[in-house]
């Protein structure tokens, strides 16, 4: 027995497979233990360039990556497709939502976070979230599909398609807005010559004082002179009231009338059923410092849904890949050594921050590593590369290398299929 308690010929049972799962299962892949890999999903999701995908940059496939395929040719884990909607510590079991059980001798908690529209059910209900593949592809869906019913649409209906507003001038609301701009600039025109773009508003909402509020000065002024640069209309210290599918209220008394609002203004942990209130915070499990849940016994929780005091993070960390990589290393390398050496001693995580970076368009992003900050061009490029390197499998780098520089020397992309359209809830409106 280890210190960890884990034992050589343990079945470990991971549920999700993003960025602090996915290390994890990789990590252990040669370990003496019978590791199960459970997902709603059947793949990975490299969350970061969602973006490029709702923007129709990228294709779906070059950021996806099958649970099944990554782990073909391993005989330590295996990969079950499933919801997981209850946990039972008592009797080592988790349940599925086809009510069907998978045992356990050790459970990893590793389900990342949801969009937390915070409690407001009308927002939940009519605004479009970025968490998943499918929903980014059902942006792209949407925003396409505007423009062809902006032809058919009356007079008086027509501005209501051409308005996006974006809510959360983060990363992800920055990276977004930018995107679009791009696509209105460069390829939208060319497509719909019956369409007058001048009137196509990305509207980005912010409520505090600046986009990129977790970046410097410098950077926050740059992000917001770059959109403003590409027709965004930037509205900080702004709030999205309410929205009803046809108008967003704002906190400043504006009504804009919109068929598309994304919601990219918070999220919260991915919470199963089972165990006790007293192990959460503000919807993360409370682990210690080597990932054990507080007071559960064999039972973990990884990344974004955990949460970590330590010296540098007295508050938690921040929730990011980064560190949902690094904890899924630190516990993965704990559990090898325990294995191979009982009386190993396990090695606290600690976080060291390797810096943020935003790209807004091209030539155009912010970078801030632990020794430089960087803004333009360069910040462009080392943003693209790093982000490159990311990226699973050399078919995928290579995919979304050549897309990229398809789309930088012809300023065009042909990512722009519409690929379902639910005709009894869009109804065509004749003019
Ligand atoms: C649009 C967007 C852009 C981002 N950009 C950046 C960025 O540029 N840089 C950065 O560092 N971070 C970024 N992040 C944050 C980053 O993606 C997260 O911090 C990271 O994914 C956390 O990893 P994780 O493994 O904890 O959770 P996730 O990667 O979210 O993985 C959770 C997995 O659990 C599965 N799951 C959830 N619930 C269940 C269940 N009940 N049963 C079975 N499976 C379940 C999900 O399907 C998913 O595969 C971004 C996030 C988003 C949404």
């Amino acid at each position: 027995m280890s210190n960890l308690g884990i034992k050589k010929g343990d079945k470990v049972v991971i549920i999700g497979g993003g960025f602090a799962g996915l290390q994890l299962a990789r990590t252990l892949i040669k370990a003496d233990l019978k590791v199960i890999l459970v997902d709603k999903q059947n793949h990975h999701q490299f969350q970061p360039l969602f973006y490029q995908i709702a923007s129709g940059r990228l294709e779906p496939s070059s950021i996806s990556f099958p649970f099944r395929k990554i782990f073909q040719k391993s005989k330590t884990v295996d990969f079950r497709m499933a919801d997981i909607t209850q946990i039972l510590p008592a009797e080592k079991k988790i349940m599925t939502a086809y009510d069907r059980t998978i045992t356990y001798d050790h459970l990893i908690i590793a389900t990342g976070c949801r969009t937390n529209f915070f409690g407001n059910k009308e927002l939940s209900e009519n605004c479009f979230s970025m968490k998943t593949t499918q929903e980014s592809i059902d942006i792209r869906n949407k925003i396409l599909f505007s423009f062809e019913k902006e032809i058919f649409a009356r007079p008086e209906e027509k501005q209501a398609w051409m308005n996006i507003v974006i809510v959360g001038g983060g990363p992800t609301g920055v990276e977004l807005s930018g995107a679009f701009a791009e696509l209105k600039k460069n390829v939208l025109p060319k497509d719909y010559h019956n369409i007058d773009f001048s009137k196509f508003n990305i509207i980005l909402c912010e409520g505090s004082k600046n986009t990129l509020n977790n970046m410097s000065e410098e950077s926050r002024a740059a992000s917001r002179k770059y959109l403003e640069d590409m027709s965004v209309i930037v509205k900080t210290e702004t709030i999205l009231v309410s929205y009803d599918g046809n108008e967003a209220v704002l906190n400043t008394g504006e009504r804009i009338p919109t068929k598309n609002v994304i919601w990219a203004a918070g999220v919260t942990g991915n919470i199963i059923n089972g165990l006790a209130e007293e192990n959460t915070i503000r919807n993360r499990y409370i682990v210690d410092r080597l990932n054990r849940i507080k007071g559960v016994d064999n039972i973990y929780a990884l990344g974004d849904v955990a949460y970590m005091e330590t010296p540098l993070y007295p508050k938690g960390h921040p929730q990011v890949a980064n560190v949902a990589i690094n904890q899924a290393k630190n516990l993965g390398l704990n559990i090898l050594k325990s294995l191979k050496d009982e009386n190993y001693e396990a090695v606290h995580y600690e976080y060291h921050d390797l810096g943020m970076m935003a790209t807004i368009g091209k030539h155009k992003a912010v970078v801030e590593l632990p020794f430089i900050k960087l803004k333009g061009v360069i910040a462009w490029y080392i943003w693209m590369f790093l982000h490159l390197m990311l990226i699973l499998s050399v078919r995928n780098k290579i995919v979304i290398f050549f897309n990229w520089a398809w789309s930088y020397l012809t300023k065009d992309t042909s990512l722009r299929l519409i690929t379902y359209i639910d005709y009894k809830k869009e109804k065509v409106i004749n003019s």
